[in-house]
């Protein structure tokens, strides 16, 4: 998301439904004392907050255990575990995935004894889902591969903004992979993943889709209830193709199984209805570019002219340099 200028909701109120668990014979972990906590999305799959970290990001990860693969997948890493309370002992995600009991995974850690090789793929390169990556840097780590440039070393402390933040740009070498990769377990076996090119949020983002479980992943490509962010290397015209897209493709696989396909945001949306959400930040996004909806800040960052719109209702809202949208306008 990468925001700064617009806190969303108080933290108070997100708290409130999601209390770390652990359960009472715990071995390391102490209410509280972890950056993360994890809910149930499906029979495999989990949320992963980081619901405290000190860039406000509240970046949201997903793991998923293919147990008969001897794999569990991460899709993002977060911020790197930095959280405001000074009082968390458990920082490093893959000590939270390793050793911290989740009620909703029977009292067990998701990876207990480390028994899964880990597979991680990022959404996009920007630094709240990328911090924790050096964490897994005996993993492949998938990436896409639509702008090897944009992801070129020597531009990723730009372009994941940790240089803009001062802070040290993680060192990871992706694999980058093609528009609908099928993606492998370590041992060569096809999983239910599909990963998808969604430029647009950057050049770089990219979508998952889980067959077995109807389950969209968009990363930064939109979500609710939070403005959708769009740096300066961001392109609303390329955003606008792959929500198209997306729609299309939830669309096919919702006729071919008569069931509902859930989408699932790298921020604030989690386990809703896909083509609702898809078509309705669809919606919002022609509504700013025919002007229907009204500039209601305007600053500078980054060197450029930055306007925000923000639905009534605040489901949707938006915050790009103003370049993108005249550029969308043409
Ligand atoms: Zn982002």
């Amino acid at each position: 998301m990468v925001t700064q200028a617009i806190s969303n909701t108080s933290l108070m109120c997100r708290l409130k439904d999601v209390i770390p668990v652990h359960s009472a014979q715990g071995p390391t972990a102490l209410p509280n004392s972890s950056a993360f906590i994890a809910s149930r999305l499906t029979p495999t799959t989990f949320l992963v907050k980081e619901y405290d970290d000190i860039y406000s990001e509240q970046p949201y990860i997903y793991v998923k255990l293919i147990q008969q693969l001897n794999t569990i997948i991460v899709v993002d890493t977060g911020c790197g575990g930095t959280s405001s309370n000074p009082n968390i002992e458990i920082k490093r995600l893959r000590e939270f995935l390793e050793t911290v009991r989740i009620e909703d995974n029977d009292g067990r850690p998701l990876n207990e004894g480390r028994r899964m090789k880990y597979l991680v793929i990022l959404s996009h390169c920007h630094y709240d889902h990328i911090l924790a990556v050096e964490q897994f840097s005996d993993s492949v780590i998938l990436a896409s591969g639509y702008s090897p440039e944009f992801l070129r070393p020597s531009k990723l402390p730009e372009h994941s903004l940790c240089q803009e933040l001062g802070i040290e740009t993680p060192s990871y070498s992706p694999n980058l992979v093609d528009h609908m990769h099928r993606v492998l377990s370590s041992d060569g076996k096809q999983t239910s993943m599909t990963i998808m090119h969604s430029p647009g949020h950057t050049p770089d983002e990219l979508a998952v889709y889980d067959e077995d479980e109807r389950m969209l992943y968009v990363g930064d490509t939109l979500y609710e209830n939070a403005p959708i962010i769009f740096p300066k290397e961001g392109s609303i015209i390329d955003w606008m193709e792959t929500v198209d897209e997306l729609i299309s493709f939830v669309g096919d696989k919702e006729s071919q199984s008569g069931l509902a396909v859930k989408i699932n945001a790298g921020h604030e949306t989690a386990g809703q209805p896909a083509l609702q959400v898809l078509t309705s930040a669809k919606g919002f996004m022609e509504d700013v570019l025919r002007g229907s909806e009204k500039v209601q800040r305007r600053w500078t960052k980054r060197g450029e002219e930055t306007v925000m719109y923000e639905q009534d209702g605040k489901r949707f809202a938006l915050i790009c340099p103003e370049r993108l949208i005249a550029e969308a306008r043409k």
